[in-house]
């Protein structure tokens, strides 16, 4: 044995030839501190073991090492800049001192090389990758850039171009396309990778391959002349902007990092890398994207718990309904393998549902992700069907008929009566208590909200609402059920608008508001998508909701909060839905849609828009963007805090993640209460109490006058 550590194994296996296993004792192996410090003690001894002749690194687990540990990020990335420059300087000296073994070295990977562990493997001399391989730099992703020499080395493996593609994208690559790039040397079964990697380490050492070479151009400036360079860093920015944008600093500073690079050696180029990195980790950007990674774990937590906790595994699912909501739910639970009975009373619905289905199943199929035969079975384990009998024996029901309180609870009724006595029934109401509901069940502790939102194959929320009876046993299950279709679930509790939409009403209440003091909604628009970062604006994401839909959420939320939501006579959204303008639906909300070229909604400013509004607003003014952005989003703050407060949603982790998944908050700002923190809950106050007379949606709670007094965050 040359070393042992707790995640580290060194040792000889053959003359001269070591192998240097990654065994972490958790499940995967990962960088945290202690790791890097095992890397260091054991390069140490290599470095000075005169009878090494070459080393292999290899891991013990599936995977090779999947990154660096980014649960340590946040707390260590509150240190000043210039602490941070030193701090991942001496975690790159490691990765250095891999690189300048004085022998030749081979990774064997397999399952996932992410980040660090891409890295690491760039310092051996060859990769050796088996077909299982995952391998990508996705630091961009956690708004940040490789900082374990990353950005030098992969640049002067692959190439410029290919690299900047690698690390500004964060995408992973599998095993033969890697091997296509030049990004790793040689793909094998997996049953064979340790003998390559042996037979290639043997080959170095005998001088059948120049490993020393290799080696060289790695550490040298890159081979690109003047007019290749300018080339490739002027198209690589131009990418960037045009796909990240100006939120997201990071591929474009890892562009430039590589651009200034590129006429220096290797301790020049991983010293800008060590100031771009630090710059980056003190971005807010990086804040909110790594509190976003974190948050996923914890959702992705909570769900694999219930999946362990839940004793009824949902096998078949039913929907009644096959509109909209209910055609999408059954595409998602068949496509991830859990057949579905859709049951409407409707034959049209029906085909249409089955049509909808058929439709994004072909899109799968143009685009390789699935073949005809799979596309076949997910067809044939959806059962439409016009009778209850079909629905007898299933786990689950999803019931998503029409928004109407009677009429779904006659359906739960019957429903009931025809189920087995421990098959879950839950609804897709998105503004009916579920407490309500409940009262039409004999056993209410087998029912719950599963609230989808729409198109349910894109967006990832599901909101599981717990009614005063629901038994933990249907939530763990319906959980379970959500994750398995592939969705990211968080449990609310019941009241009006459950989570998402009790915070989605203020911020249109404080639209309305700005476009009755005058304000010019397109502007308004402009601002929130191009300032603010939210994917549409108020007006635009009215017209998609359906004018018809917030007129009433309007109503249900004004009942439920009679003082906070009332009813502003001849609002905006009240004018335009008396108006029968309903938005994208029927053509005409605040904007006019017509078709493009290719057949998608276009929309267009509109006259008759602008003289509706004209008849009810005050005098046009000029907002500031400043204001806009405050108008709109201290109520939508507001409410989040609120129902974190009244315990609706059970952690700022939760409350921000509903928001991101649900309705699209912008990421880099990482969630309403995220951005709290960033601006800083004492401004966030001060800002609130210069609208305070506006309304009691921008009147902040005395809990969090009271935090921002004390200096308190919503993420300690
Ligand atoms: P929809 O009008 O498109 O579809 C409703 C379907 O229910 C129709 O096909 C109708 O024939 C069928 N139906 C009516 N009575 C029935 C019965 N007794 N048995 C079986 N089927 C019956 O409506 P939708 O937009 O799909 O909404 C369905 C539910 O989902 C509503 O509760 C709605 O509030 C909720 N929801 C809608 C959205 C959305 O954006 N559309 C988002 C989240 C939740």
């Amino acid at each position: 044995m040359i070393y042992q550590s707790s995640s580290i194994t060194v040792q000889y296996i053959a003359d001269g030839i070591a192998e240097f296993t990654f065994n972490a004792a958790g499940s995967v192996n990962k960088f945290d501190q202690q790791t890097l410090a095992d890397c260091r003690a054991a390069l140490e001894i290599l470095h000075k073991d005169e009878k090494l002749k070459g080393l292999i690194y290899n891991s013990s687990k599936e995977t090779f090492i999947v990154g660096a540990d980014i649960t340590e990020f946040l707390a260590t990335f509150q240190k000043p800049e210039a602490d941070l420059i030193p701090w991942i300087k001496q975690a790159s000296d490691i990765f250095d001192l891999a690189e300048d073994l004085p022998v030749p070295t081979v990774v064997a990977l397999k399952g996932f090389a992410l980040g660090g562990g891409c890295e690491w493997s760039l310092t051996a001399d060859y990769r050796v990758a088996d077909t299982s391989t995952k391998i990508g730099l996705p630091e961009v992703k956690l708004g940040l850039m490789p900082g374990f020499g990353g950005t030098a080395r992969l640049p002067r493996i692959v190439g410029a171009d290919t690299a900047m593609e690698w690390i500004t994208t964060g995408k992973e690559r599998g095993a033969e396309q890697a091997l296509k790039e030049g990004a790793v040397d040689a793909v094998v079964a997996p049953d064979k990778l340790m003998a390559a990697a042996l037979s290639m380490v043997q080959d170095a050492i005998a001088g059948k391959l120049d490993w020393r070479k290799k080696r060289a151009a790695k550490l040298s400036p890159l081979k690109l002349n003047k007019t290749e360079a300018t080339m490739s860093f002027s198209t690589a920015k131009g990418m960037v902007f045009a796909t990240a944008g100006k939120h997201y600093p990071a591929p474009m500073l890892a562009v430039e990092t590589i651009e200034k690079a590129a006429r220096l050696d290797r301790a020049g180029a991983v010293a800008l890398e060590n100031a771009g990195f630090a710059k980056l980790a003190k971005t807010d950007a990086a804040t909110a994207q790594i509190g976003l990674f974190l948050n996923d774990q914890l959702i992705k937590g909570k769900a694999k718990q219930a999946g362990k906790l839940a004793k009824k595994a949902i096998n078949k699912a039913a929907v009644l309904g096959a509109g909209i909501m209910g055609g999408g739910i059954a595409y998602q639970s068949a496509s991830k393998g859990v057949p579905v009975v859709m049951k409407d009373i409707n034959d049209k619905a029906l085909q249409l549902g089955m049509g909808e289905a058929i439709k994004l199943l072909g899109k799968l199929v143009e685009r390789k992700r699935l073949d005809a035969a799979g596309m076949a079975k997910v067809v044939a384990s959806i059962t439409p069907t016009l009778s209850n009998d079909t629905v007898k024996g299933v786990d689950i029901v999803v019931e998503a008929v029409v928004e109407n309180p009677k009429i779904k609870g006659a359906v739960l009724k019957e429903i009931e009566s025809v189920v087995g006595p421990d098959a879950i029934i839950t609804s897709n109401t998105s503004t009916i208590s579920i407490n309500t509901l409940a009262a039409n069940l004999e056993n209410p502790s087998r029912f719950c909200g599963m609230h989808f939102f729409n198109p349910v194959h894109q967006m990832p929320l599901v909101e599981i609402i717990r009614g005063k009876d629901t038994s933990d046993e249907t939530i763990a299950a319906v959980v379970a059920y959500a994750a398995k279709m592939g969705k990211s679930p968080i449990v609310v509790n019941d009241c009006p608008g459950f989570y998402v939409n009790r915070v989605l009403f203020p911020y249109f209440a404080g639209f309305s508001k700005l476009v009755l003091d005058g304000a010019d909604f397109a502007k308004v628009d402009k601002v929130m998508e191009k300032q603010f970062g939210w994917p549409m604006g108020p007006a635009y994401l009215l017209d998609v909701v359906g004018l018809d839909t917030a007129h009433h959420c309007t109503d249900v939320m004004a009942a439920g909060f009679p003082t906070r939501m009332a009813k502003v006579d001849n609002d905006p959204v009240s004018a335009m839905y008396h108006a029968q303008r309903f938005g994208q639906k029927n053509g005409v909300g605040f904007y006019a849609y017509s078709k493009d070229a290719k057949g998608k909604p276009k929309k267009d400013l509109d006259a008759a828009s602008a003289a509706l509004l004209a008849g009810i607003a005050a005098l046009a003014k000029d907002f500031s963007a400043d204001e806009i952005i405050a108008r709109t989003m201290v109520p939508m703050i507001n409410e989040a805090i609120r129902c974190l407060e009244e315990g609706i949603v059970a952690s700022a982790a939760e409350a921000d993640m509903g928001l991101i998944y649900g309705l699209g908050f912008p990421p880099f700002r990482g969630g309403p209460l995220r951005y709290a923190d960033t601006i800083g809950l004492a401004n966030f106050v001060a800002l609130a109490d210069q609208y305070a007379h506006l309304g009691e949606i921008y009147q902040v709670t005395d809990k969090t006058r009271a935090m921002a007094a004390n200096g308190q965050v919503f993420y300690p």
